[in-house]
């Protein structure tokens, strides 16, 4: 495996960055992944333009243009020989002695791209089944639409669920509604038959998958009501799902023990991840 270092390609055992690099000493840094299907990107341009989006809220130098991190993206899944998995990209306000105001104007940011298989057999096999989710409180900051590498409470809540043994946990706020997963976006439908996921304007991260599934749903003529639900609304719904990049969209059959619907995935859970799959397969560049 190879992975591209601030300009280099690496091999990936050998990759490494500097002890003072900004993301190591602070999480001053962002990221994004792409699905990578038939060895093409798929919501290349959402996940472009969020990434253009979280540089510019933090003030982080743009480290290359467009067309140029569009080929080092192709050039590392290729060279990986991905067909399908995920790529990820990393950009943090690079290297300086540690101090906490930005470093000097003109210290380059650093850029780092690896690229893994991920075999979707697996993923659908778990898809089939379903997986279960437990609830946490959301313990992050502010700007949870940024998509920074502070990513400790995800973590801790990633953590909760395994030791669980839950797949996901979706973490709640003060009022108990649903803010989002560790690393997906949560949606239920709910008692009434109502689709539901948390509107973004509410401190959470406009998940790409979530906007190319607003797409499906308007050209399948399925109504959404972006309006948050609760714990206790979730653990009623007729079926739950999470969306993310590589996630796709993961049917939830449990949540905090209780069964969802009959304890199986639901239809439009099954019928959106085919959808969304087969997107995938048709976008991806
Ligand atoms: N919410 C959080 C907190 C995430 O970390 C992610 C993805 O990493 C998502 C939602 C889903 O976003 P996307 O669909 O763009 O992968």
């Amino acid at each position: 495996r190879v992975a591209y270092v601030n300009g280099q390609y690496v091999p990936h055992g050998h990759a490494t960055v500097h002890i003072e690099d900004r993301g190591y000493q602070f999480a001053d840094g962002v990221y994004e992944v792409w699905s990578v299907f038939d060895g093409g990107m798929a919501d290349f341009d959402g996940h472009m333009t969020r990434l253009h989006r979280s540089l510019t809220e933090l003030r982080i130098d743009i480290p290359m243009s467009r067309e140029a991190l569009t080929q080092v993206l192709k050039e590392t899944i290729r060279r990986n020989r991905v067909k399908n998995g995920i790529v990820y990209l990393q950009v943090t306000r690079g290297t300086a002695r540690r101090d906490h105001p930005f470093p000097p104007p003109g210290t380059p940011p650093s850029v780092v791209v690896t690229s893994r298989s991920i075999s979707p057999l697996k993923t659908d096999a778990i898809a089939e089944k379903g997986v279960a989710v437990v609830t946490t409180p959301d313990i992050r900051w502010g700007r949870c639409d940024i998509k920074t590498v502070g990513l400790l409470p995800n973590i801790l809540a990633k953590q909760i669920a395994k030791d669980r043994g839950a797949y996901e946990a979706w973490m709640v706020d003060d009022m108990g509604l649903v803010t989002e997963g560790s690393s997906t976006n949560a949606w239920i439908i709910d008692e009434h038959g109502k689709l539901r996921t948390r509107d973004t304007q509410a401190n959470i991260l406009k998940g790409c998958t979530r906007t190319t599934l607003l797409d499906i749903l308007k050209e399948e003529g399925i109504e959404l009501e972006e309006r948050a639900f609760t714990v206790e609304e979730a653990k009623r719904a007729k079926e739950a799902f999470f969306t993310a990049a590589g996630a796709f969209v993961m049917p939830a059959v449990s949540i905090d023990g209780v069964k969802i619907g009959n304890g199986k995935p639901g239809p439009v859970a099954t019928r959106l991840r085919e959808l969304y799959i087969e997107r995938g397969h048709r976008d991806a560049i």
